[in-house]
């Protein structure tokens, strides 16, 4: 059962009891330990949750939203007394000493974590090969890399070892791997989700995401977490990001709902960004199945229109500068006193964080504060720090002008499909590469979803393409989505 209502439904008929389901979904973790996607399992926790879930079902209780819900948790998420690394040494040991508020407000609605999912050290990377628990493997294959940062995130839904996963997306990290994995990821609007108790990377750019197997419980599950937060500034005061209507709609699974969801809606307008699909670094069979995609969204009755993007160029490096610069910021609390691993060498302070960040730190998390300290240095903060910002303006106004008349751009999630282990590893600019397409929702702070659009034609991997809107137009995007 790979749907929240369903699981639901089931739990009240008493077809299955809630007991049952966490066994089933502990089978599967057990079944595929050798793909690495869980780091630690709640087993006892879970178990406990179930037998009470069960006990309030048989009682006639009235139920929480999300009872039932099993999630797996990103080892960057923190909940209180459960051990939270960033899948990085600097951490180890680490206990949450609280719970993030996305996290909080997940299980006060009901619903549970089974266990904490591998991912790139500190969210840095797009293949999970960069983690101090070792690389994490894709079900789809073996041989070839789950996508990153939250690859195991992605392969514990891909695996049924839980409902959906909780991650989060600073430039791609929830919908990449979700695409690489044949799932749908989904990335809030920034400030849609409270940041509180999420490990920061790029504290402008980070936001909480789910990975799950549809936009339903992808919508159920935003809408719990989202809303304003005391402990977050970024985290506004709104509307809700999901109305109850949409939520209503969402709840139905059936056939009826979705005709209702659509054409409640009309007709949309989608644009594509002509370079994005003429870039030469897209592969062929990407390219046809987003051309198909953007057939059927015709042939369903939209509008589909070609638009121009000339700041393509621009984009990995605005975003790989600006991140970089704010992760260097970021990262410089872990120094070897206040949080987990200390060198057992230093033989004064100064040793103590020069050594414990030297052995803590992963090379790429040690490039990127290189990199961030380097861009933001006096005398070269003007031409890249400076520059990269006057970059992200433009092509955030660029992107809301086109949003403007259109509901929705479409793209590829990434320019391949999950690469074979070690492609890419010995060359970080290609690595960096293959964000191009999911970072410029982080840069323009816009919600965006992956979802399946097919095997490529060749391998035969899950392709995903990625719909991106306009600032908390979240609830819009998922509904129309939904219908697609
Ligand atoms: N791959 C991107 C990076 O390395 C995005 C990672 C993320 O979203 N956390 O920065």
């Amino acid at each position: 059962m790979r749907s929240l209502s369903l699981i639901q439904q089931a739990l009240r008929d008493g077809h299955s009891t809630c007991t049952e389901l966490v066994h089933g979904y502990l089978e599967q973790i057990e079944t595929n330990r050798h793909l690495n996607a869980f780091i630690e399992v709640w087993t006892e926790d879970v178990l406990q949750w179930a037998a009470r879930t069960d006990a309030a079902l048989a009682a006639g209780d009235t139920m929480p939203p999300l009872f039932g819900a099993v999630l797996s948790l990103k080892d960057n998420l923190c909940y209180a007394g459960h051990t939270v690394t960033a899948s990085s040494k600097i951490l180890e040991g680490f206990s949450a000493p609280y719970s993030a508020t996305a996290v909080q407000r997940l299980l006060d609605a009901g619903a549970m974590f089974i266990g904490r999912t591998n991912c790139d050290q500190f969210g840095m990377g797009s293949s999970n090969e960069n983690s101090v628990y070792g690389p994490v493997l894709n079900a789809a294959d073996p041989q070839r890399v789950p996508g990153g940062s939250s690859g195991g995130a992605a392969v514990s839904v891909q695996t049924g070892a839980c409902l959906a996963a909780i991650g989060s997306d600073t430039g791609g990290s929830v919908r990449q791997p979700a695409g690489f994995c044949g799932l749908w990821g989904f990335k809030p609007t920034y400030g849609a989700i409270s940041r509180y108790g999420l490990i920061a990377y790029g504290s402008s750019f980070d936001q909480v995401g789910v990975i799950a197997n549809n936009a339903h419980d992808i919508a159920q599950l935003t809408a719990v977490m989202a809303g304003a937060d005391d402990f977050d500034s970024t985290a506004p005061e709104r509307e809700p990001l999901i109305s109850d209507f949409q939520l209503h709609l969402f709840s139905r699974q059936d056939l009826s709902s979705r005709k209702e969801l659509s054409s409640r809606q009309g007709p949309k307008r989608f644009v594509f960004f002509e370079e994005m699909f003429d870039s030469p670094g897209l592969d062929a069979g990407v390219k046809q199945l987003g051309f198909e995609f953007l057939e059927k969204l015709k042939s369903a009755g939209h509008h589909v229109e070609a638009a121009s993007f000339d700041l393509l160029d621009v984009i990995i490096p605005a975003y790989y500068v600006l991140t970089t610069a704010e992760a260097s910021s970021n990262l410089a609390r872990f120094d070897g006193i206040r949080y987990g691993y200390r060198s057992k060498g230093a033989r004064n302070l100064e040793e103590t964080y020069i050594m414990s960040r030297s052995e803590g730190f992963s090379n790429e998390v040690k490039r990127r504060i290189l990199l961030g300290t380097f861009v933001l240095s006096s005398g070269y903060y003007d031409a890249y720090y400076g520059k990269a910002q006057q970059a992200r303006r433009l092509i955030r106004d660029r992107v809301a002008e086109v949003l403007k008349t259109a509901d929705a751009i479409v793209m590829p999630v990434a320019p391949g499909v999950a690469w074979k282990f070690g492609e890419k590893s010995a060359d970080p600019v290609a690595m960096y590469l293959s964000d191009i397409y999911t970072v410029l929702a982080n840069l323009c702070g816009m919600p965006a979803l992956a979802l399946p659009a097919g095997k490529h034609p060749e391998n035969g991997m899950p392709v995903g393409m990625q719909l991106m809107a306009a600032p908390w137009s979240d609830g819009d995007l998922l509904a129309l989505s939904a219908a697609l």
